[in-house]
């Protein structure tokens, strides 16, 4: 797997991601998405919201302000519970979390030798004089203070005062926004339990320590969903909200594989008790295997009643589902998916990233499932300086746009071109040349068709231009490039 350098780098190179603010300097764990992560990220929202919600008879959808009230923010727990212990240093000035203090590589001016400067390993004592790490990590001077609560909400001002009345949050989760909704929606929809919410927006964090690229960022995107169950039901034996939470965690967990992640790079972890949110029964992580390690791409919690019972508490509102049946209210449990459209982005381009050897030069491929690569088709003309050829190409991708992304590229030589839609994980080129158009000074009509060239397998075929909306349908819908090869010529490859 490609190292995270290497895919920052291409990222910035392809115009994926760039860094917030670069011109000015940057911004720190801020990152701006470039032509080809819009589509990227569209694309992986817009799966999500098929799979989660448009395909579902039982889960609606919701977008909720940002800026919530500020009394949500204490009934949740946020105002109180949100925080991690933070330590700072006394000289440089610093700021680290205490509970990651030891993880990280420390600098150490060694007593025991000249030339004293030293970095050691995290949780690693000094080879000379075997003393352990005592000061600040960074600069290895100064004193830590003691560890203190550091909320990760970041705080705003609404309106023309800033006094504590005008405080509020921008939310740290999309998940309240459904909580505070669930009557809302109840009585629009008039949903029988179980059903779901489900949310994709942004979030915030003020965290202490972001870093690995999009993996930790203060600004984030969440897609997130409730999914409410009645607490009395059963279902296979089981209490429902057991049952659902292990049906979503299975269901999430199948959905990145099929999207193109490999098995291999998935892995369930279970959240021991010590470990568990204040709010939640049992919670599974959905962990990935980043260019830094195995770390968290998914959580599937089992949040209980909390939420809807602290809201009801709070604001004396009833927020509670009428059971038929039993002729009884019930407070309905909340099984809740929360996965990001960041993390996700940078697994699938982690998954995607191949670099391999083709006749004796170096091609770097991402191979993205066609539903999740940013470009599906670019239409490339063999000759940039002839008329018929160029025009013929641009109506080519004009027609294709109305159902696909499709792009045009004609700046360089072919060969150049295909290694570049490689390089970005296009899945398909269609190249004209003289033969499409023919050539009207010697009189010769052309033959209407086009090159196909497969991204994967780097086979082409000839096909008529009439039938490539038919054959995109085909290949972008999930048939084989195999299947479809076979029904039409193959074309030698004159540059692969
Ligand atoms: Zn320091
Ligand atoms: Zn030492």
């Amino acid at each position: 797997m490609a190292d995270m350098e290497t895919l920052v780098s291409l990222c910035k190179r392809r115009g994926f991601i760039f860094q917030s603010s670069e011109i000015y300097g940057g911004l720190a764990s801020s990152w701006d998405y470039g032509p080809l992560g819009v589509e990227l990220r569209r694309n992986i929202r817009a799966l999500w919201w098929r799979d989660v919600v448009q395909l579902r008879r039982d889960v609606v959808g919701l977008e909720a302000a940002i800026l919530m009230h500020a009394r949500v923010w204490q009934t949740s727990g946020h105002l109180e519970r949100f925080t991690d212990p933070m330590v700072d240093c006394r000289e440089c000035k610093r700021r680290f979390r205490a509970d990651q203090l030891d993880e990280q590589p420390w600098t150490h001016y060694c007593p025991a030798k000249k030339d004293n400067k030293f970095v050691i390993p995290g949780a690693e004592p000094c080879k000379h004089c075997g003393a352990r790490r005592a000061l600040c990590p960074e600069c290895g001077k100064g004193e830590l203070t003691e560890p203190r609560q550091f909320n990760l909400m970041l705080k705003t001002f609404l309106g023309p005062v800033e006094d504590e009345a005008a405080v509020t949050y921008l939310r740290p989760e999309t998940a309240q926004g459904m909580f505070v909704n669930f009557d809302n929606v109840l009585q629009a929809v008039r949903r029988k339990l179980p059903f779901g919410i489900a949310q994709v927006g942004k979030s915030f964090r003020n965290e202490i320590t972001p870093g690995n690229f999009i993996f930790r960022t203060r600004e984030f995107e969440q897609m997130e969903m409730e999914f409410f169950v009645n607490p009395l039901d059963t279902v296979d034996g089981q209490p429902a909200d057991e049952y659902w939470h292990e049906f979503w965690i299975q269901e999430r967990f199948a959905w990145y594989q099929r999207y193109g992640i490999r098995g291999e790079n998935l892995r369930l972890r279970e959240h021991p008790k010590e470990e568990l949110s204040h709010y939640s029964k049992r919670t599974v992580d959905i962990e990935y295997r980043f260019p830094m390690g195995w770390s968290e791409l998914e959580g599937i919690a089992n949040r209980t009643d909390y939420d809807l019972k602290a809201h009801a508490a709070a604001t004396g509102k009833s927020l509670t589902y009428y059971d038929e049946e039993r002729k009884t209210h019930v407070v309905p449990y909340v099984v809740e998916p929360a996965g990001g459209v960041d993390r996700s982005l940078l697994a699938f381009l982690a998954d995607a990233h191949h670099a391999e050897e083709v006749r004796g030069e170096k091609r770097v491929v991402l191979r993205f499932h066609p539903e999740i690569a940013p470009v599906k088709i670019a239409v490339l003309p063999l000759l940039r300086n002839r008329e018929e050829i160029v025009r013929e190409a641009w109506a080519i991708r004009d027609a294709l746009a109305r159902r696909w992304t499709a792009v045009y590229d004609d700046t360089a030589a072919i060969g150049r071109l295909y290694r570049r839609q490689d390089e970005v994980g296009t899945p398909y080129c269609v190249t004209v040349d003289v033969r499409t158009v023919g050539d009207l000074a010697k009189g010769e009509a052309g033959d209407r068709r086009v090159t196909i060239r497969d991204r994967d397998s780097m086979g082409q075929i000839r096909v008529p231009v009439v039938e490539l909306e038919p054959v995109f349908a085909e290949l972008l819908g999930g048939g084989a490039w195999s299947v479809v090869a076979a029904r039409y010529p193959a074309q030698a490859a004159a540059s692969g």
